[in-house]
């Protein structure tokens, strides 16, 4: 491959660093993205886990939103975790009054969909995608897909059937934190769609 792939992540809160130490791990050249220039030039974004009525705001107030709404409909390849998948769905269910999203995934999220009593917990979860060994999935008050439109498709679900990880396209969306646990799987496959995209240029 010629290059490192240039990837963007989300900068206006959240686990920015978390994934921009992962994506440097795995070969990627990063650059944290706060402002409309700062976009141009990524071949893909990585949305952090963190508040998503706060990352919502702040993008709207940095002129952020239409900027990457339009990149998304132009195919760019977009990792979204936690708060970072609730941006990414077309609908969101809970969420606080006037709460937007880029969209882009054709799906019904909920916030905090697991409650108080268990807002943060880790399971193993099985990705036949990925096949062994299962991913170590870290929850922090994360949210579910309630639907899977017809233009996603489930990843992953927890064993009593709930969807927590989808993808469509270019877009890859989960509910917990992979860039905590060590877990690269997704950053990889997120990864090599930036790499094709890279050379179909
Ligand atoms: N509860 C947060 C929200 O609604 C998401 C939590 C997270 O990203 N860890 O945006």
């Amino acid at each position: 491959m010629a290059g490192r792939p240039r990837v963007g992540v989300l900068a206006l809160q959240g686990d920015v660093r978390e994934h921009a130490a992962l994506l440097a791990q795995l070969g990627a050249d990063v650059q944290l993205v706060r402002r409309p220039d700062e976009l141009t030039g990524v071949d893909g974004l990585v949305i952090p886990g963190g508040e998503s009525s706060v990352i919502d705001k702040l993008s709207r107030t940095f002129g952020m939103q239409e900027p990457i709404r339009h990149a998304i409909s132009h195919g760019l390849p977009v990792l979204g975790t936690c708060a970072g998948l609730i941006l990414l769905a077309d609908a969101v269910l809970d969420s606080i009054e006037g709460q937007e999203t880029f969209g882009g995934l054709d799906v019904v999220v909920r916030r905090n969909a697991f409650g108080r009593q268990v807002e943060s917990f880790e399971t193993e979860l099985h990705v036949p995608a990925f096949g062994p060994p299962s991913v170590s999935a870290t929850f922090i008050r994360g949210p579910v897909v309630e639907t899977v439109g017809a233009d996603a498709t489930a990843l992953a679900a927890l064993p009593d059937g709930r969807v927590v990880a989808v993808e469509q396209g270019n877009l890859l969306g989960l509910s917990f934190h992979p860039e905590i646990t060590g877990e690269t799987r997704f950053h990889e496959r997120f990864l090599r769609r930036v790499e094709a995209r890279v050379q179909r240029q």
